[in-house]
């Protein structure tokens, strides 16, 4: 059985970026949902039942075809979300320090320059996805709840979600907008710690 966390803050806690009304629709009502449609994906499959949601996601492929597409979907927005909310905080912002900074300077040049490869990818994509650093400092991009779990890649350390649900009460078809707002609550000491984990 999965259940829904809990926001790490309130929800008018990144107000400025993202608002209450946002927050209370994509956390109450959108990943509510996955959670119970993967819930109900498990429960009609027994042989699913104790796993983990990483193994699912994991081993997606070999998953009964009945319930393959509930967990993609399902399973992924389960996954994705429970991740984005511990990916943003109202003390977020800034610059990663440390190792994650010295990594992402090593890799794009400045963080500055990252932050804009990041963002030209989340513009590029087409319709409903995600963006993701990954630990090796790469960033890719998955349609829909698609998990790098399935595809054999490493857990990301960082995501943002650019499915229009996520900014457009706020910021209507302006993407470009929620993006750069978006960098002023990114939680970089909880990015630095998956870098390790
Ligand atoms: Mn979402």
């Amino acid at each position: 059985m999965f259940t829904l966390p809990d926001l790490p803050y309130d929800y008018d806690a990144l107000g400025a970026v993202i608002s209450k009304e946002i927050m209370q629709l994509h956390h109450d009502k959108h990943h509510q949902t996955y959670v119970d449609k993967l819930n109900a994906a498990v429960e009609s499959t027994p042989e699913l039942a104790g796993q983990s949601i990483e193994q699912l996601l994991t081993n997606l492929t070999s998953l009964p075809e009945s319930v393959r597409g509930a967990v993609r979907n399902h399973g992924g927005g389960h996954y994705n979300h429970s991740l984005f909310w511990q990916w943003m905080s109202p003390d977020g912002g800034g610059e990663p320090t440390g190792e994650l900074a010295e990594a992402i300077i090593a890799k794009y040049g400045s963080f500055q320059a990252f932050v804009d490869e990041f963002t030209a990818k989340s513009l590029a994509l087409f319709g409903s996805g995600w963006t993701w650093l990954q630990p090796d400092m790469s960033i890719v991009t998955t349609a829909n709840q698609d998990s790098l779990l399935s595809q054999g890649l490493d857990a990301p350390i960082l995501g943002l979600d650019v499915w229009e649900h996520a900014y457009y009460l706020d910021y209507k078809n302006r993407r470009d907008e929620y993006i750069k707002a978006w960098w002023n609550v990114v939680n970089w000491d909880f990015v630095a710690n998956r870098l390790h984990s």
